[in-house]
């Protein structure tokens, strides 16, 4: 951290500021220019917050050199993560793409097993589904619960499939964890602190989404919790942010695949079908995700859409769902990566 005094700074506050610093256990380097003093704060300054100098009399502004985020940098783990789960995924490593697919909530033993025939059918190795859905409003659909999960296990399991599904409460996370491979954090729930700390107890791998209006440094902070208590299986997912545009549900922010892939190791995840909110708009959007590096997608796919329970304008019919797989084969293949993402 770099702290930069006013230009009229006097001795005293300069001390007082190195005193601070002191006190804090950092050591202070001071270089007295012509006109402006910096003082240089040095050691390991991520555990603190600009705003801890920036109240100092005398002080202009505070500059970070690090990123607030530590285990999750690319910096502190330079070789790319990857996810691996039982059935033989692998999730991460800028090679293979991992589609995860199924519907937006599981509804009825018939649609789930409808939806995971297709997917599976079509390559998939990851059956998503939601049993407990976060709404916006409180008379929507709120999801089967565990009979849901019950649903997705036993379905998954005939298939050989992994289950991806959300948990949004701290209470129900070893629940969930024993239906399922992968906890799934939702967009809404991206800095629920208390159930950040849940999963990272947890022994599974998580999906962490972006919030709507989160900032892709607020998406690693928001990891960090996760690592932090000692859970390093954790991919980030692009699924759309709010912007001022109204043609689509959301925005995809296509640039933060290779931001993220920059910033750090963990496996980076694309959603299509929230970000777009429009069935039609899926495939092109999630093959853009695929060109610019994604380790994986996340697709909704529903047999019947028109009677979804959720989410139906965004989800894909079987057939559509299989004719994107096989453009998610060719673009892999265009850009020098496979299309499938299991080792077995
Ligand atoms: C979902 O995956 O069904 C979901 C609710 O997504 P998000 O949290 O991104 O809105
Ligand atoms: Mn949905």
């Amino acid at each position: 951290m770099v702290i930069v005094m006013q230009a009229h700074a006097s001795e005293p506050e300069v001390a007082a500021l190195i005193a601070k610093i002191e006190s804090l256990g950092f050591t202070a380097h001071v270089s007295a220019g012509s006109e402006r003093t910096i003082v240089g704060v040095i050691g390991d300054e991520r555990p603190i917050e600009p705003v801890v100098f920036e109240a100092f009399p005398g002080v202009e502004r505070v500059v970070r050199i690090l990123a607030p985020y530590k285990l999750a940098s690319r910096e502190f783990h330079p070789a790319d993560r990857v996810i691996a789960l039982p059935n033989g995924v692998r999730l991460g490593g800028g090679q293979d793409v991992v589609v995860m697919a199924g519907p937006c909530a599981v509804e009825s033993q018939e649609q789930l097993e409808a939806a995971a025939e297709a997917v599976h059918a079509a390559g998939v190795r990851v059956l998503r589904g939601g049993a407990f859905k976060p709404r916006t409003s409180p008379y929507s659909f709120q999801g089967l619960g565990e009979k849901g999960l019950l649903l997705l296990r036993e379905v998954a399991d005939r298939y050989g499939m992994a289950v991806i599904t959300e948990v949004i409460t701290p209470e129900d996370v070893p629940m969930v964890a024993e239906h399922a491979e992968i906890l799934q954090i939702g967009a809404r729930n991206m800095q629920n602190y208390k159930l950040l700390r849940a999963v990272g107890d947890a022994d599974r791998p998580v999906v962490l989404k972006r919030g709507l209006g989160s900032t892709v440094d607020e998406l690693l902070q928001a990891a960090e919790y996760i690592l932090a208590r000692g859970n390093d299986r954790v991919a980030l997912c692009e699924r759309g942010i709010r912007t001022f545009e109204t043609a689509t549900r959301f925005t995809l922010d296509i640039n933060a695949v290779p931001v993220l892939k920059h910033a750090t190791s963990l496996p980076v995840v694309v959603d299509p079908s929230h970000a777009t909110g429009r069935a039609e708009f899926v495939r092109p959007v999630a093959l853009a995700a695929v060109a610019s590096g994604a380790d994986g997608l996340l697709v909704e796919v529903h047999p019947n859409p028109p009677e979804a329970l959720s989410d139906g304008a965004q989800s894909l019919t079987p057939a559509a769902f299989a004719h994107l797989m096989g453009d998610v084969g060719r673009v892999a293949d265009a850009v020098g990566r496979g299309a499938d993402g299991t080792d077995a």
